[in-house]
């Protein structure tokens, strides 16, 4: 039998069991709808408030009013951008980066074709923004909203959001970030930042798919994006998901006890499978900088490979790993955070995002450092390009 090796938990996380186990009941017993006036479906409610604080707890914020749960990541960056830009009125500025997630650079878009101005940011080869840049954006003042995420899906690379965020602030702006890749992983306290408006998803941090949070500061303007009831205090309607709420709120608690130990784990995991395939891979190099990621991910390119095809071959022997967004497979284009950093065109179409989770082992490790090595030999060999 293959083994089998799951190494691509930017893209989605297993639901860990304590999670399911707590989700369970709220299909085949308190099934009720949380807004009913009977106590058969009110009940189900308070567990509603309990996981918006357990949520709350996770993230750092103060009120647990400002979480509203949303279908997913996805939906709290349409919502985070599109509700700000509406509540405020007028055509405002939107400052965002060439590397952020699609469900950012989608709205943004579609706001930009219907004439509202747009700055989309440069990174440097490591994958950084420019503060002063940052700061020259900014300078639109109280008609600007920016959304510039924490952590990069693809290369790990850290933002520094603080900083950011205060430079939007001071000019009297609103920030967005969305922290998808970041919450569940390192600590955040986001009542102490800059920070007013936050998307979280719960598939990547060991809930379902399916479920996400905004995170709206107290007194921030948004206009609702769906419409039509008075569920989460009328700014998202629809019937609440509560067997998924429930079991976000679960991976939260879980996420909190566990962070410190489950990073310093990941941390360790994906270093040895760096400097192993480092060591071992011909025309190998890492991708973004090193010094401020998330523990858990590592982007390396193999010069003169296709991405594809080590994925491909991959597969074949039971490893699941990603060539960036899961968003953008699919496609043979080459990933847009690469090219925004400007990786050289030889390394460009031979990236591969390996993304470890709470439930990657050493052995894990030792298989992909086992069967990584033959595969780039074996398509650096059939490579019309290399040299060596
Ligand atoms: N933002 C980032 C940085 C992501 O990595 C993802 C998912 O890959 C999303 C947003 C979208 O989240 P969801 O899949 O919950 O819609």
């Amino acid at each position: 039998m293959i083994k089998s090796v799951y190494i691509d938990n930017n893209a989605t996380t297993a639901v860990a069991p304590e999670v399911t186990e707590c989700m369970l009941p709220f299909f085949h017993d308190h099934w009720g709808n949380p807004s009913s006036m009977h106590a058969f479906g009110g009940n189900v409610k308070k567990h509603i408030d309990k996981a918006r604080d357990q949520v709350a707890a996770l993230i750092g914020a103060d009120h647990p009013s400002e979480i509203i749960f949303t279908s997913c990541g996805s939906e709290s960056n349409n919502m985070a951008i599109r509700g700000t830009v509406d509540a405020m009125g007028g055509h405002p500025h939107i400052i965002t980066t060439r590397v952020e997630h699609a469900a950012v650079l989608g709205p943004c878009h579609h706001l930009e074709d219907r004439s509202y101005r747009l700055t989309t940011l440069e990174v440097d080869a490591k994958g950084h923004l420019d503060l002063d840049q940052v700061r020259e954006a900014a300078k639109s003042g109280n008609k600007t909203v920016a959304s510039i995420m924490w952590a990069n899906n693809e290369t790990g690379v850290i933002f520094p959001v603080p900083e950011i965020g205060a430079l939007i602030k001071e000019a009297g702006g609103l920030f967005h970030t969305d922290a998808v890749q970041i919450v569940g992983k390192l600590p955040i306290s986001v009542n102490e930042l800059p920070v007013d408006l936050m998307s979280i998803s719960g598939h990547k941090l060991h809930a379902p798919k399916g479920i996400g949070v905004l995170y709206v500061r107290r007194g921030t303007k948004i206009t609702p994006q769906i419409m039509g009831g008075h569920q989460e205090r009328g700014r998202r309607a629809g019937t609440e998901n509560v067997p998924y709420i429930v079991g976000f709120g679960k991976a939260c608690e879980l996420a909190m006890e566990r962070m410190e130990q489950d990073a310093a784990n990941e941390r360790k995991l994906r270093d040895r499978l760096e400097s192993g395939i480092m060591e071992t891979c011909k025309g190998a190099r890492i991708n973004g900088d090193v010094a401020h990621r998330l523990p858990n991910t590592t982007n390396i390119s193999f010069e003169y490979v296709e991405g594809e095809a080590i994925l491909l071959m991959l597969d074949d022997v039971g490893i699941c790993a990603s060539t960036g967004s899961a968003c953008a497979s699919g496609s043979l284009e080459p990933s847009h955070v690469l090219r925004a950093m400007d990786v050289p065109r030889s390394m460009l179409h031979g990236s591969i995002r390996f993304s470890l989770s709470r439930y990657n082992t050493e052995e894990d490790v030792d298989y992909v450092l086992q069967q990584l090595p033959v595969i780039i030999n074996r398509l650096r060999e059939l490579s019309p390009f290399v040299q060596d």
